[in-house]
């Protein structure tokens, strides 16, 4: 786990990011809030199967703030623990829509231990990127809507359905779990004309 870059965004009245450096993270509430340094593609982290979370779970506060926090500077709308050097079932979704037309918007989500529990076998085509594999946006497809589990950080267990961007990103955060990055699920075609680039990165990467 490696701690602490030195940009800090604030979210102040009207919601507008504010942007402040701060040595070694931010201070709110007394403890340091840091954005955590993202794995890019080439880490071996980021292909591992992530271990199940266990125990407090109130203990993951910290690092889901830090999540967060890493998420919105990047800035991203999901981000899971493998991505932050953690290699743990855990990821944390922004606020997105839940439906096809794009309109209910719910609120940021945090996923502990999250189970895709079953999909739709109609396919949609969506232009995905990813913190870990920087610059590369690409059509992936995926099931149109999913229904899954997931636990919060009080312990209480959610089932819930949804389609639109918020399957899309828990069907890519749970893939991250698994050790699967969105390149993976690429046409052969496509990742032929991307092999180039993903090995720079892959080299930036060990470097
Ligand atoms: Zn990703």
């Amino acid at each position: 786990m490696t701690a602490g870059a030195a940009v800090c965004y604030h979210r102040r009245g009207g919601g507008r990011a504010v942007r402040r450096r701060a040595a070694g993270g931010c201070r709110l509430g007394g403890r340091v809030i840091a954005i955590r340094r993202v794995l890019v593609y080439g880490d071996p982290l980021l292909r591992r199967k992530a271990a199940p979370v266990g125990g407090d779970l109130g203990a993951l506060r910290p690092l889901v703030e830090d999540m967060f926090e890493t998420m919105y500077a990047e800035p991203g709308i999901g981000l899971a623990a493998p991505q932050v050097g953690v290699s743990e079932r855990l990821a944390v979704i922004a606020a997105v829509a839940d439906d096809d037309a794009g309109r209910n918007v719910g609120r940021p989500v945090v996923l502990v231990n999250p189970e895709i529990l079953s999909r739709t076998s109609d396919l949609v085509l969506f232009d995905e990127g990813c913190l870990s594999v920087p610059d590369i946006t690409a059509g992936v497809e995926r099931p149109r809507a999913v229904r899954f589990r997931y636990t919060d950080l009080e312990g209480a267990t959610h089932e819930r359905e949804a389609a639109g961007l918020l399957a899309r990103v828990v069907q890519h955060e749970v893939d991250h779990l698994d050790g699967i990055l969105f390149v993976d699920r690429l046409s052969l075609l496509k990742r032929r004309l991307l092999r180039k680039r993903l090995q720079r990165l892959g080299v930036v990467a060990r470097a």
